[in-house]
C-alpha cells in the first residue's frame, strides 16, 4: 500500500483522499490494488457490480499520463470489466471516464441489466435516488468477495487486503 503522503497525492482531491484511506485501510469499498488503479464498489449498486478504478497518482488526463501507463490502466479496465461480467451476466457493459466533479483520472464500469428500463440511455438519466443504492452489509462483503475472485482469477498481480 501507498503511504498517505505519496508524491502523487494532491490535496483537496476527494479521489486523492479515498485513495489515502486505502492505504490506511479505513476504506470500506476497496476491492483491489493494481499495478495502475486502486478498484472500488461503486455507490449506484442499481447496478449491481459497479465498479471505479481510481488511477494510481493524481493525474487530471488520460494523455498526461505515460502512453504505456495509459495502455495498463485500459487493461486494467478490460479485465475488471470482464470479472464484473462473470459474476453478473450484464446485457451491456458501460466504461466511462468523465472527470467533470473530480479531476482525478477515474474510470466508471457500470453493469447493464435487460430489466433496466432506461437501459439506451447513459447511466445517469436515471435519477440519483434510484440510482444510488446502498446494500446491506452482508451483501456488500459477499459481493465485494466474490469480485475479488474473479478479479484475482485473471490478474496475478492484483492484492487484496490481509494477503
Ligand atoms: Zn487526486
Amino acid at each position: 500500500m501507498r503511504s498517505a503522503e505519496h508524491a502523487g497525492s494532491q490535496s483537496g482531491c476527494l479521489i486523492c483522499t479515498m485513495i489515502e484511506r486505502i492505504g490506511a485501510g479505513t476504506f470500506p469499498d476497496f476491492i483491489a490494488e493494481l499495478p495502475q488503479s486502486y478498484v472500488i464498489l461503486g455507490n449506484e449498486q442499481y447496478y449491481r457490480g459497479y465498479c471505479v478504478l481510481l488511477a494510481r497518482e493524481h493525474v487530471t488526463e488520460l494523455y498526461l499520463m505515460p502512453a504505456s501507463e495509459v495502455r495498463a490502466m485500459i487493461d486494467e479496465v478490460r479485465l475488471v470489466a470482464e470479472a464484473i461480467a462473470d459474476l453478473t451476466h450484464p446485457w451491456k457493459m458501460n466504461y466511462s471516464c468523465l472527470g467533470n466533479q473530480e479531476p482525478h483520472v477515474h474510470w466508471h464500469l457500470h453493469p447493464r441489466y435487460e430489466s433496466d428500463n432506461l437501459r439506451h440511455g447513459p447511466v445517469w438519466v436515471r435519477p440519483d435516488p434510484e440510482r444510488k443504492i446502498i446494500l446491506a452489509e452482508d451483501d456488500q462483503r459477499q459481493l465485494i468477495e466474490a469480485l475479488r475472485a474473479k478479479i484475482a482469477a485473471r490478474i496475478p498481480d492484483a492484492r487484496f487486503p490481509g494477503r
